[in-house]
């Protein structure tokens, strides 16, 4: 840690040597008078700080917080609650309303290209509906006003529109 040996050679103390983080938080802790002399204390208290936000960030992920997509400000991950009202952005501190993100992700998801594989998944777990691949490519092989097929992946898999699927399962009642 810079900061230890900054410490140590301005106020002239014993150099503990290579130390892990945390020994050497607690000895920073322990010697937090002689950091708050340093000439460049603020730099220490914000680098600190900075340090302890990103280990914050790391460990505040548990598996009851989701992702709900990125910061419109800072392109940030967001976690949130399931049943909050609001999220706010680890990185930037933007509080964003969490009806609002969700109908930008939706917009977003509508848009996005996907296999016919994982229009099963994303539709199980967003409308809790339970379809067949095969559902999906019919879609595309009907006679009147089939779905486009927009591409395919590298490995031939076909790509479809999440929208167009969304909008023809809506029509048939199997999403609401
Ligand atoms: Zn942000």
């Amino acid at each position: 840690m810079v900061w230890i040996e900054a410490v140590c050679q301005q106020r002239h103390y014993p150099w503990p040597g290579r130390l892990r983080n945390a020994p050497a938080a607690k000895w920073l802790a322990q010697h937090i008078t002689g950091l708050a002399l340093c000439d460049d204390a603020q730099d220490a208290a914000d680098e600190i700080t900075d340090a302890h936000k990103r280990v914050l960030r790391v460990i505040d992920r548990p598996a009851f917080r989701q992702y709900q997509g990125q910061c419109e400000i800072c392109q940030g991950d967001l976690y949130g609650y399931r049943d909050a009202d609001k999220i706010t952005c680890a990185q930037c501190s933007e509080v964003i309303r969490k009806d609002v993100n969700d109908r930008r992700l939706a917009n977003q998801l509508e848009d996005k290209l996907c296999t016919a594989n994982e229009l099963v998944v994303v539709i199980a777990d967003r409308f809790g509906a339970t379809i067949k691949p095969k559902t999906v490519h019919d879609l595309a092989y009907r006679k009147t006003n089939p779905i486009l097929v927009r591409g395919s992946t590298y490995d031939e898999q076909k790509l479809y529109r999440a929208g167009d699927v969304f909008a023809e399962l809506r029509k048939r009642k199997v999403i609401a």
